[in-house]
């Protein structure tokens, strides 16, 4: 894939994509329901080196552990960082239409909505980003 440039809802920052993502899935999290307001979460999973911030000023703050990124200004959420996994979660809502190819979704133990599709629905972490192969029945 060609790189991104992606921008938060106002404009002031500007992030570059590298390459192509990890893994696009959706998270389930307690921690991301709360921080997005939402059911769920998509995000484009890229390696931290690929995430480049170009333009503007963000605000970092971590939920519990986890840092997060929001846009200084609009307050945007741009992107998390699950630590120690050497990977930003990019929030999907920000990718041009057409971008974003969920595989999966994760944390479904925590989900307040099942999502019925055809993708695997992983209760933690999935065994390519350091958990296992259990799955949810939905
Ligand atoms: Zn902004
Ligand atoms: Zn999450």
């Amino acid at each position: 894939m060609p790189d991104l440039n992606i921008a938060c809802h106002c404009g002031n920052v500007k992030i570059k994509l590298t390459g192509d993502p990890v893994v696009d899935l959706y998270c389930h999290c307690k921690d991301c329901q709360r921080i997005a307001g939402a059911g769920c979460v998509p995000y484009s999973v890229y390696p931290e080196a690929a995430v480049e911030v170009t333009e503007g000023k963000t605000m970092r703050w971590a939920l519990k552990n986890n840092p997060r990124t929001r846009c200084a200004n609009c307050g945007t959420y741009l992107f998390g960082h699950p630590e120690g996994m050497g990977v930003h979660g990019i929030s999907a809502y920000l990718l041009p239409a057409g971008t974003f190819k969920p595989q999966l979704h994760i944390m479904c133990d925590d989900a307040l909505l099942p999502i019925k599709d055809d993708l695997p629905h992983f209760k933690g972490f999935p065994p390519s980003l350091g958990g296992s192969d259990e799955k949810v029945d939905w």
